[in-house]
């Protein structure tokens, strides 16, 4: 009567807990998925409500909600002054005056950017496949780097007069 009362069940549960570790299906298991793309800590970090503070509703729209001004409206559209465009945001030197040409696209145009300044990410969004540029400092949107450039470079950065500020 020992072996029915006090032997089998530990057998049983021994089987159950063996046959359940042997027959566990590998797609059941929680997976874990890495992410590829780091979550980057840029050096100027701001809330939405600092943002606010010191962006207008327009560059508010384009630098944090990546959103585009209309072509041919932008205050550095056609404006070739020697100096330096910083960033809106966080007045990080981005392109100089030697960088820029005229593109005719409706958008100030710049066949380079100073080296570490700028930084470049996939955009899939509205159907196309672009990339994506972003001031390293503070992360806000510029606009796009295209391969079409007539310059050496064959670079054309597109970027939007809000996001940017003339110093000379
Ligand atoms: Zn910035």
């Amino acid at each position: 009567m020992k072996f029915y009362t006090q032997i089998l069940p530990i057998v049983l549960v021994t089987f159950c807990i063996f046959g359940y570790i042997n027959y566990t299906p590998q797609n059941i298991k929680p997976s874990v998925v890495k992410s590829t793309q780091k979550i980057k800590e840029y050096k100027m970090k701001k809330s939405d409500k600092e943002w606010k503070e010191i962006l207008n509703d327009e560059e508010y729209r384009v630098l944090i909600n990546k959103g585009t001004e209309r072509p041919g409206t932008g205050e550095y559209n056609i404006h070739m002054k020697e100096g330096v465009y910083n960033c809106k945001g966080c007045d990080n030197p981005l392109f100089t005056s030697d960088q820029k040409f005229e593109s005719n696209c409706g958008w100030p145009s710049f066949d380079n950017a100073i080296k570490g300044s700028v930084e470049y990410k996939d955009d899939y969004s509205v159907g196309m496949v672009r990339v994506e540029i972003l001031c390293t400092n503070c992360g806000g949107h510029l606009g796009h780097v295209f391969n079409d450039g007539p310059t050496e470079s064959g670079k054309r950065y597109c970027v939007n007069s809000v996001s940017i500020d003339f110093k000379n």
